[in-house]
Protein backbone atom coordinates (compact mmCIF):
# COMPACT_ATOMS: atom_id res chain seq x y z
CA UNK A 1 0.00 0.00 0.00
CA UNK A 2 1.09 3.35 -0.42
CA UNK A 3 2.26 5.32 2.16
CA UNK A 4 0.32 8.35 0.85
CA UNK A 5 -2.94 6.77 1.32
CA UNK A 6 -3.12 5.54 5.05
CA UNK A 7 -6.36 4.07 5.50
CA UNK A 8 -9.09 5.71 7.98
CA UNK A 9 -10.41 3.13 10.31
CA UNK A 10 -13.89 3.77 10.57
CA UNK A 11 -15.70 5.37 13.98
CA UNK A 12 -16.27 2.24 16.78
CA UNK A 13 -19.48 1.41 17.09
CA UNK A 14 -19.91 1.56 20.54
CA UNK A 15 -22.24 -1.68 22.43
CA UNK A 16 -23.58 1.28 25.03
CA UNK A 17 -21.86 4.45 25.92
CA UNK A 18 -22.80 6.50 29.49
CA UNK A 19 -23.86 10.14 28.47
CA UNK A 20 -21.89 12.22 30.46
CA UNK A 21 -21.09 16.01 30.01
CA UNK A 22 -20.67 19.68 31.44
CA UNK A 23 -23.92 19.63 33.66
CA UNK A 24 -22.64 15.81 35.60
CA UNK A 25 -18.90 17.78 35.72
CA UNK A 26 -20.99 20.79 37.43
CA UNK A 27 -22.81 18.85 39.95
CA UNK A 28 -20.12 17.00 41.26
CA UNK A 29 -17.87 19.88 41.69
CA UNK A 30 -20.85 21.68 43.51
CA UNK A 31 -20.34 18.75 45.94
CA UNK A 32 -16.91 18.74 46.21
CA UNK A 33 -17.73 22.74 46.98
CA UNK A 34 -20.17 22.05 49.63
CA UNK A 35 -17.60 20.13 51.70
CA UNK A 36 -20.34 17.06 52.46
CA UNK A 37 -19.41 14.05 50.44
CA UNK A 38 -22.01 11.39 51.86
CA UNK A 39 -25.18 10.67 52.05
CA UNK A 40 -27.46 13.59 52.46
CA UNK A 41 -29.56 16.02 50.86
CA UNK A 42 -28.39 15.35 47.67
CA UNK A 43 -29.13 12.11 47.91
CA UNK A 44 -32.57 12.54 49.62
CA UNK A 45 -33.86 14.85 46.66
CA UNK A 46 -32.63 12.14 44.12
CA UNK A 47 -34.45 9.40 46.19
CA UNK A 48 -37.71 11.85 45.97
CA UNK A 49 -37.44 13.19 42.48
CA UNK A 50 -37.03 9.07 41.58
CA UNK A 51 -39.58 8.12 43.26
CA UNK A 52 -41.77 11.03 41.49
CA UNK A 53 -40.68 9.38 38.23
CA UNK A 54 -42.15 6.15 38.84
CA UNK A 55 -45.33 7.46 40.74
CA UNK A 56 -44.77 6.15 43.83
CA UNK A 57 -44.20 7.82 47.66
CA UNK A 58 -40.83 7.20 48.20
CA UNK A 59 -37.13 5.23 47.30
CA UNK A 60 -34.51 4.61 49.45
CA UNK A 61 -31.05 5.21 47.22
CA UNK A 62 -27.91 2.71 48.40
CA UNK A 63 -24.58 1.50 46.56
CA UNK A 64 -26.29 -0.62 43.59
CA UNK A 65 -28.96 -2.87 42.33
CA UNK A 66 -27.46 -5.94 44.20
CA UNK A 67 -27.51 -4.13 47.13
CA UNK A 68 -31.17 -3.49 46.51
CA UNK A 69 -31.83 -6.37 46.06
CA UNK A 70 -30.13 -8.20 48.77
CA UNK A 71 -31.74 -5.17 51.43
CA UNK A 72 -35.08 -6.47 49.74
CA UNK A 73 -35.01 -9.66 50.85
CA UNK A 74 -33.20 -8.93 53.92
CA UNK A 75 -35.96 -6.28 54.79
CA UNK A 76 -38.75 -8.87 54.26
CA UNK A 77 -37.57 -11.41 56.24
CA UNK A 78 -36.24 -13.76 53.59
CA UNK A 79 -33.43 -16.09 54.92
CA UNK A 80 -31.68 -19.65 56.11
CA UNK A 81 -34.15 -22.71 54.86
CA UNK A 82 -36.12 -20.56 52.24
CA UNK A 83 -36.04 -20.97 48.37
CA UNK A 84 -36.54 -18.02 46.40
CA UNK A 85 -37.45 -18.27 42.52
CA UNK A 86 -35.73 -16.87 39.81
CA UNK A 87 -35.02 -16.45 36.18
CA UNK A 88 -31.52 -18.17 35.06
CA UNK A 89 -31.75 -15.57 31.98
CA UNK A 90 -30.32 -12.57 34.12
CA UNK A 91 -26.92 -11.27 35.47
CA UNK A 92 -25.50 -13.77 38.04
CA UNK A 93 -26.54 -10.90 41.21
CA UNK A 94 -30.20 -11.76 40.40
CA UNK A 95 -28.99 -14.73 41.89
CA UNK A 96 -26.28 -14.05 43.95
CA UNK A 97 -28.29 -12.00 46.65
CA UNK A 98 -30.29 -14.60 47.10
CA UNK A 99 -27.21 -16.96 48.99
CA UNK A 100 -26.22 -13.58 50.86
CA UNK A 101 -29.52 -13.99 53.23
CA UNK A 102 -28.81 -17.44 53.18
CA UNK A 103 -31.81 -18.92 51.23
CA UNK A 104 -31.41 -21.19 48.16
CA UNK A 105 -32.09 -19.72 44.67
CA UNK A 106 -34.33 -22.01 42.43
CA UNK A 107 -33.97 -21.65 38.89
CA UNK A 108 -36.81 -21.04 36.36
CA UNK A 109 -36.95 -21.36 32.99
CA UNK A 110 -38.35 -18.98 30.28
CA UNK A 111 -41.82 -18.62 28.17
CA UNK A 112 -40.09 -19.70 25.38
CA UNK A 113 -37.08 -20.03 23.27
CA UNK A 114 -37.77 -16.45 21.93
CA UNK A 115 -39.47 -14.77 24.61
CA UNK A 116 -36.93 -13.96 27.22
CA UNK A 117 -39.32 -13.41 30.47
CA UNK A 118 -39.60 -15.67 33.03
CA UNK A 119 -42.28 -18.76 32.73
CA UNK A 120 -44.99 -18.49 35.28
CA UNK A 121 -46.11 -21.82 34.34
CA UNK A 122 -42.31 -23.31 35.48
CA UNK A 123 -42.20 -20.80 38.23
CA UNK A 124 -45.60 -22.29 39.33
CA UNK A 125 -44.45 -25.81 38.86
CA UNK A 126 -41.41 -25.55 41.01
CA UNK A 127 -43.08 -23.73 44.35
CA UNK A 128 -42.60 -26.09 47.20
CA UNK A 129 -43.74 -25.56 50.82
CA UNK A 130 -40.61 -23.81 51.18
CA UNK A 131 -40.71 -21.31 48.83
CA UNK A 132 -40.81 -17.66 50.57
CA UNK A 133 -40.00 -15.37 47.19
CA UNK A 134 -39.76 -14.95 43.88
CA UNK A 135 -37.76 -12.17 42.05
CA UNK A 136 -38.41 -11.23 38.08
CA UNK A 137 -36.13 -9.65 35.77
CA UNK A 138 -37.68 -6.95 33.11
CA UNK A 139 -35.18 -8.53 30.71
CA UNK A 140 -33.98 -5.48 28.29
CA UNK A 141 -36.31 -3.38 29.76
CA UNK A 142 -39.27 -4.72 28.19
CA UNK A 143 -41.95 -5.20 31.19
CA UNK A 144 -43.27 -8.25 32.56
CA UNK A 145 -46.66 -8.41 33.47
CA UNK A 146 -45.95 -8.05 37.40
CA UNK A 147 -49.74 -8.11 37.96
CA UNK A 148 -49.97 -11.19 36.61
CA UNK A 149 -47.12 -12.38 39.08
CA UNK A 150 -48.50 -10.51 42.11
CA UNK A 151 -51.19 -12.90 42.01
CA UNK A 152 -48.90 -15.80 42.08
CA UNK A 153 -46.98 -14.68 44.59
CA UNK A 154 -49.94 -13.46 46.94
CA UNK A 155 -51.76 -17.23 46.00
CA UNK A 156 -48.86 -18.84 47.54
CA UNK A 157 -47.68 -16.39 50.05
CA UNK A 158 -43.96 -14.81 48.61
CA UNK A 159 -42.66 -11.99 48.62
CA UNK A 160 -42.29 -10.44 44.65
CA UNK A 161 -39.18 -8.43 44.28
CA UNK A 162 -38.58 -6.90 40.49
CA UNK A 163 -34.93 -6.85 39.70
CA UNK A 164 -35.67 -4.03 37.79
CA UNK A 165 -32.16 -3.03 36.87
CA UNK A 166 -32.49 -2.71 33.06
CA UNK A 167 -35.87 -0.52 33.68
CA UNK A 168 -35.19 2.54 35.27
CA UNK A 169 -37.89 4.89 33.48
CA UNK A 170 -40.87 2.37 33.17
CA UNK A 171 -42.88 4.17 34.60
CA UNK A 172 -46.48 2.41 36.23
CA UNK A 173 -45.06 -0.98 35.26
CA UNK A 174 -42.22 -0.84 37.73
CA UNK A 175 -42.11 -0.44 41.34
CA UNK A 176 -46.07 -0.34 41.60
CA UNK A 177 -47.46 -3.94 41.80
CA UNK A 178 -44.81 -6.24 43.55
CA UNK A 179 -43.34 -5.49 47.30
CA UNK A 180 -40.11 -4.05 46.06
CA UNK A 181 -38.18 -3.18 43.09
CA UNK A 182 -34.27 -2.56 42.27
CA UNK A 183 -33.16 -0.47 40.19
CA UNK A 184 -29.09 0.15 38.88
CA UNK A 185 -27.31 2.93 37.67
CA UNK A 186 -23.78 1.12 37.00
CA UNK A 187 -21.98 2.27 33.77
CA UNK A 188 -23.91 0.38 31.02
CA UNK A 189 -27.31 0.98 32.89
CA UNK A 190 -29.61 3.48 30.93
CA UNK A 191 -28.45 6.06 33.43
CA UNK A 192 -25.49 6.30 35.78
CA UNK A 193 -23.94 7.49 38.70
CA UNK A 194 -20.62 5.19 37.86
CA UNK A 195 -22.06 2.32 40.83
CA UNK A 196 -25.31 2.99 42.45
CA UNK A 197 -28.66 1.61 42.83
CA UNK A 198 -32.40 2.53 44.12
CA UNK A 199 -34.82 0.61 46.03
CA UNK A 200 -39.18 1.49 45.87
CA UNK A 201 -40.51 -0.25 48.71
CA UNK A 202 -44.34 -0.79 48.74
CA UNK A 203 -44.78 -0.87 52.59
CA UNK A 204 -44.03 2.21 54.67
CA UNK A 205 -42.16 0.37 57.07
CA UNK A 206 -40.45 -2.55 55.28
CA UNK A 207 -38.85 0.65 53.42
CA UNK A 208 -38.02 2.29 56.74
CA UNK A 209 -36.17 -0.66 57.44
CA UNK A 210 -34.02 -0.79 54.12
CA UNK A 211 -33.36 2.89 54.71
CA UNK A 212 -31.53 1.73 58.14
CA UNK A 213 -30.16 -1.49 57.25
CA UNK A 214 -28.49 0.13 54.40
CA UNK A 215 -26.48 1.90 56.85
CA UNK A 216 -25.86 -0.54 59.94
CA UNK A 217 -29.43 -0.99 60.99
CA UNK A 218 -28.58 2.45 62.87
CA UNK A 219 -31.93 4.74 63.55
CA UNK A 220 -30.12 7.65 63.04
CA UNK A 221 -27.49 9.30 60.15
CA UNK A 222 -24.46 11.26 60.46
CA UNK A 223 -26.24 13.74 58.41
CA UNK A 224 -28.85 14.13 61.41
CA UNK A 225 -26.43 14.01 64.08
CA UNK A 226 -24.17 16.40 62.16
CA UNK A 227 -26.99 18.93 62.30
CA UNK A 228 -28.24 18.33 65.33
CA UNK A 229 -31.71 16.97 64.30
CA UNK A 230 -30.90 13.36 66.52
CA UNK A 231 -28.31 12.62 69.41
CA UNK A 232 -27.08 9.44 69.59
CA UNK A 233 -28.41 6.08 67.87
CA UNK A 234 -29.74 2.74 68.92
CA UNK A 235 -29.41 -0.22 66.39
CA UNK A 236 -32.13 -2.28 65.38
CA UNK A 237 -31.44 -4.43 62.60
CA UNK A 238 -28.04 -6.65 61.50
CA UNK A 239 -27.29 -4.20 58.67
CA UNK A 240 -24.51 -3.30 56.30
CA UNK A 241 -22.74 -0.28 54.68
CA UNK A 242 -25.00 -0.19 51.11
CA UNK A 243 -24.81 3.51 51.58
CA UNK A 244 -24.97 5.78 48.50
CA UNK A 245 -22.49 9.20 48.03
CA UNK A 246 -23.42 13.27 47.61
CA UNK A 247 -21.63 13.12 44.62
CA UNK A 248 -23.13 9.99 43.39
CA UNK A 249 -26.70 11.85 44.22
CA UNK A 250 -25.47 14.37 42.13
CA UNK A 251 -25.33 12.59 39.17
CA UNK A 252 -27.95 10.88 39.62
CA UNK A 253 -29.99 14.03 39.53
CA UNK A 254 -28.47 14.96 36.96
CA UNK A 255 -28.83 11.56 34.60
CA UNK A 256 -32.50 11.14 36.25
CA UNK A 257 -33.45 14.41 34.36
CA UNK A 258 -32.18 13.41 30.91
CA UNK A 259 -33.84 9.64 31.34
CA UNK A 260 -36.79 10.14 30.00
CA UNK A 261 -35.25 11.69 26.58
CA UNK A 262 -32.82 8.73 26.26
CA UNK A 263 -35.32 6.02 27.35
CA UNK A 264 -37.19 7.90 23.96
CA UNK A 265 -34.27 8.06 21.71
CA UNK A 266 -33.59 4.34 22.48
CA UNK A 267 -37.09 3.36 21.27
CA UNK A 268 -36.67 5.46 18.20
CA UNK A 269 -33.61 3.45 17.40
CA UNK A 270 -34.88 -0.01 18.36
CA UNK A 271 -37.89 0.73 15.85
CA UNK A 272 -34.92 1.40 13.28
CA UNK A 273 -33.55 -1.62 13.78
CA UNK A 274 -36.47 -3.64 13.92
CA UNK A 275 -37.75 -1.83 10.30
CA UNK A 276 -34.18 -2.62 8.91
CA UNK A 277 -33.67 -5.62 9.53
CA UNK A 278 -37.12 -6.78 8.79
CA UNK A 279 -36.27 -5.73 5.56
CA UNK A 280 -32.81 -7.21 5.38
CA UNK A 281 -32.22 -9.94 7.38
CA UNK A 282 -35.69 -11.63 7.80
CA UNK A 283 -33.85 -14.75 9.62
CA UNK A 284 -32.98 -12.53 12.43
CA UNK A 285 -35.46 -11.38 15.04
CA UNK A 286 -35.87 -9.29 17.72
CA UNK A 287 -37.84 -10.71 20.88
CA UNK A 288 -40.71 -9.20 21.80
CA UNK A 289 -43.89 -7.48 20.47
CA UNK A 290 -42.22 -4.10 18.77
CA UNK A 291 -45.40 -2.27 20.89
CA UNK A 292 -44.37 -3.80 24.38
CA UNK A 293 -43.33 -1.39 26.93
CA UNK A 294 -39.62 -0.84 27.56
CA UNK A 295 -36.93 1.34 28.26
CA UNK A 296 -35.15 -0.08 25.56
CA UNK A 297 -32.47 -1.26 27.92
CA UNK A 298 -30.73 -3.23 25.21
CA UNK A 299 -31.16 -4.47 21.37
CA UNK A 300 -31.28 -8.43 21.79
CA UNK A 301 -31.75 -10.59 18.54
CA UNK A 302 -32.03 -14.04 17.85
CA UNK A 303 -29.43 -15.81 15.15
CA UNK A 304 -30.82 -17.85 12.39
CA UNK A 305 -30.05 -21.35 13.41
CA UNK A 306 -27.04 -22.90 12.91
CA UNK A 307 -25.08 -19.36 12.68
CA UNK A 308 -21.54 -19.76 14.43
CA UNK A 309 -22.10 -16.56 16.51
CA UNK A 310 -18.30 -16.25 17.26
CA UNK A 311 -17.09 -15.91 13.88
CA UNK A 312 -20.16 -13.29 14.00
CA UNK A 313 -18.93 -11.48 16.83
CA UNK A 314 -15.53 -11.59 15.56
CA UNK A 315 -16.66 -10.33 12.00
CA UNK A 316 -18.17 -7.46 13.66
CA UNK A 317 -15.19 -6.70 15.99
CA UNK A 318 -12.74 -6.65 12.67
CA UNK A 319 -15.38 -3.81 11.41
CA UNK A 320 -15.61 -2.22 14.53
CA UNK A 321 -18.90 -2.76 15.41
CA UNK A 322 -19.26 -4.06 19.77
CA UNK A 323 -21.70 -6.65 20.10
CA UNK A 324 -22.36 -9.12 23.49
CA UNK A 325 -24.67 -11.47 24.31
CA UNK A 326 -26.98 -11.31 27.65
CA UNK A 327 -26.47 -13.44 29.35
CA UNK A 328 -25.29 -16.44 30.24
CA UNK A 329 -27.28 -18.78 31.76
CA UNK A 330 -26.92 -18.71 35.83
CA UNK A 331 -27.53 -21.97 36.36
CA UNK A 332 -24.38 -23.18 34.08
CA UNK A 333 -21.81 -21.55 35.89
CA UNK A 334 -19.99 -23.59 38.07
CA UNK A 335 -21.13 -22.45 41.33
CA UNK A 336 -24.54 -22.82 40.88
CA UNK A 337 -23.74 -26.43 38.71
CA UNK A 338 -22.18 -27.57 42.20
CA UNK A 339 -25.72 -27.65 43.57
CA UNK A 340 -27.03 -29.80 41.19
CA UNK A 341 -27.22 -30.22 37.50
CA UNK A 342 -30.55 -28.88 35.62
CA UNK A 343 -31.36 -28.45 32.53
CA UNK A 344 -33.70 -25.56 31.24
CA UNK A 345 -34.15 -26.03 27.93
CA UNK A 346 -35.82 -22.61 26.44
CA UNK A 347 -33.15 -20.92 28.84
CA UNK A 348 -30.17 -22.68 27.05
CA UNK A 349 -31.84 -22.33 23.49
CA UNK A 350 -32.24 -18.55 24.09
CA UNK A 351 -28.84 -18.47 25.31
CA UNK A 352 -27.56 -20.12 22.51
CA UNK A 353 -29.05 -17.79 19.64
CA UNK A 354 -28.69 -14.32 21.49
CA UNK A 355 -26.32 -11.64 20.21
CA UNK A 356 -26.62 -7.97 21.66
CA UNK A 357 -26.38 -5.30 19.19
CA UNK A 358 -24.98 -2.01 19.67
CA UNK A 359 -27.70 0.52 21.42
CA UNK A 360 -27.48 3.80 22.93
CA UNK A 361 -28.69 7.09 23.24
CA UNK A 362 -25.94 8.89 21.14
CA UNK A 363 -25.99 6.23 18.08
CA UNK A 364 -27.41 7.95 15.08
CA UNK A 365 -29.56 6.26 12.61
CA UNK A 366 -26.72 5.87 10.36
CA UNK A 367 -25.19 3.42 12.86
CA UNK A 368 -27.70 1.38 13.40
CA UNK A 369 -27.94 0.87 9.12
CA UNK A 370 -24.51 -0.11 9.13
CA UNK A 371 -24.75 -2.42 12.01
CA UNK A 372 -27.40 -4.29 10.05
CA UNK A 373 -25.50 -4.16 7.29
CA UNK A 374 -22.25 -5.36 8.61
CA UNK A 375 -24.21 -8.15 10.43
CA UNK A 376 -25.45 -9.32 6.60
CA UNK A 377 -22.16 -9.40 5.87
CA UNK A 378 -21.27 -11.43 8.47
CA UNK A 379 -24.07 -13.72 7.92
CA UNK A 380 -23.15 -13.97 4.76
CA UNK A 381 -19.86 -15.90 5.09
CA UNK A 382 -20.19 -19.96 4.19
CA UNK A 383 -19.24 -21.85 8.26
CA UNK A 384 -16.25 -23.80 7.48
CA UNK A 385 -17.88 -27.24 8.33
CA UNK A 386 -20.51 -26.60 5.82
CA UNK A 387 -20.09 -28.08 2.17
C1 LIG B 1 -26.62 -4.74 36.23
C2 LIG B 1 -27.55 -5.73 36.76
C3 LIG B 1 -27.61 -6.05 38.13
C4 LIG B 1 -26.62 -5.52 39.12
O1 LIG B 1 -26.60 -4.16 39.22
P1 LIG B 1 -25.44 -3.46 40.07
O2 LIG B 1 -25.95 -2.05 40.25
O3 LIG B 1 -24.20 -3.51 39.26
O4 LIG B 1 -25.32 -4.18 41.36
C5 LIG B 1 -28.57 -6.94 38.56
N1 LIG B 1 -29.42 -7.51 37.70
C6 LIG B 1 -29.40 -7.25 36.39
C7 LIG B 1 -30.39 -7.90 35.49
C8 LIG B 1 -28.46 -6.36 35.88
O5 LIG B 1 -28.40 -6.12 34.56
Amino acid sequence: MSPAAPTVPLPLVELGAPVLGEPEKAALAEVIDSGWLTMGERVRRFEREFAALHGVEDAVAVGSATAALLLSLAAHDVGPGDEVLVPSMSFVATANVVHHVGATPVFVDLEAADRPHMSLADARARVTGRTRAVIVMHYGGYAMDVPAWRAFADRHGLVLIEDAAHAAGLTGRTGVASHAAAYSFFTNKNMTTAEGGMVIVGDGERRERVRRMRSHGMTTSTLDRDRGRAVGYDVVDVGHNFRMDELRGALGLVQLARLPGWNDARRALTARYREVLAAELPGVRVPFAADHPTTAHILPVLLPPGTDRRAVMAFLREARVQSSMHYPPIHEFDVYRRAGALTLPHTEAFAAAELTLPLHPLLAPADVDRVVRTLAEALAIPREDSP
